[in-house]
């Protein structure tokens, strides 16, 4: 059986990513030589970084990006992810990659929702996705066995529950406008999951970059309207919880 769950891991960044934003903001604030850029302490940082957050001067934080790997999640997220166009993705290929090993069941995601349902669904389930990866197999042995050209053939049966694998960067502007949208109750399951664990990796190298990252409500009021949770402590706890995960660590 093949089930997989949603897994980030933070591959790289911009080294000193607080760093390189603040320089990008003292050399638009003072007269500055470039070669007196480097000269910020941290503290100085995070009062530039706080000053260009709360003037909406958000092009200096592009300078710094942040590059994930992401496995365990389905081609639903993908197509959900993909619609973030300031991100640049190198996705695992369905051409290149045959999707089940050896005849077995693919990688496929269970949502949380059916697993709540109990054991008697779940194993319809996996009855279904070993149905869907049996005709997977049959359409790669009639298209001419293991091939790419099979592979992109047979995989139009294939469901949206199967498993992708990503590597995404994104830069530090887009990766806070992605946030605010996708920790949000109102986002899917899924990609809120990715989102949440994204944040958890990104706050402890950049901390005054997402001091206030997520959802609206996080330091503001809800601006979902009266598609509101109408529970705005619940982003404000997770949030909570990631910093004082970090401040221990530390
Ligand atoms: C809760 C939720 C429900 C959704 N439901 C649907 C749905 O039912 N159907 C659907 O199709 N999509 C849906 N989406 C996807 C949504 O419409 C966006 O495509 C997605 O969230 C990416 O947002 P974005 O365009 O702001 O982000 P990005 O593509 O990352 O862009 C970031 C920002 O750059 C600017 N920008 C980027 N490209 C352009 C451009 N070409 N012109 C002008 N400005 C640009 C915008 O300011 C944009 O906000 C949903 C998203 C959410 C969070």
């Amino acid at each position: 059986m093949s089930r997989v769950e949603p897994k980030v891991e933070l591959l790289s960044y911009t080294p000193e990513p607080e760093m390189t934003v603040a320089m990008a903001a003292k050399l638009c604030y003072s007269s500055s030589h470039i070669s007196d850029l480097a000269d910020t302490d941290s503290e100085s940082q995070a009062k530039f970084i706080k000053r260009l957050m709360s003037m909406g001067h958000l092009s200096p934080i592009e300078h710094a990006s942040f590059t994930f790997g992401i496995e365990g999640v389905s081609r639903s997220f993908l197509a959900q992810i993909t619609r973030h166009r300031i991100a640049s993705f190198s996705v695992q290929s369905q051409r290149y990659v045959g999707q089940s090993k050896e005849g077995g069941v693919m990688n496929y995601i269970l949502p949380p929702s059916i697993e709540a349902l109990g054991e008697e669904a779940v194993a319809e389930y996996e009855k279904q996705m070993e149905t869907m990866s049996r005709w997977y197999a049959e359409w790669v042995e009639k298209l001419g066995g293991k091939s790419q050209s099979a592979n992109e053939d047979a995989r139009f049966v294939l469901p949206n529950a199967c498993e992708t694998r990503m590597v995404m960067t994104m830069n530090a502007r887009e990766l806070l406008h992605f946030l605010a949208l996708r920790c949000c109750r109102r986002a899917q399951w899924e990609i809120r999951e990715v989102a949440w664990q994204m944040l958890e990796l990104v706050y402890p190298v950049a901390p005054s970059i997402f001091s206030k990252a997520g959802p609206g409500c996080v330091s503001k009021g809800c601006p979902e309207g009266k598609f509101t949770c109408g529970d705005p402590s619940w982003a404000r706890e997770m949030l909570a919880g990631i910093k004082a995960k970090t401040d221990k660590t530390e």
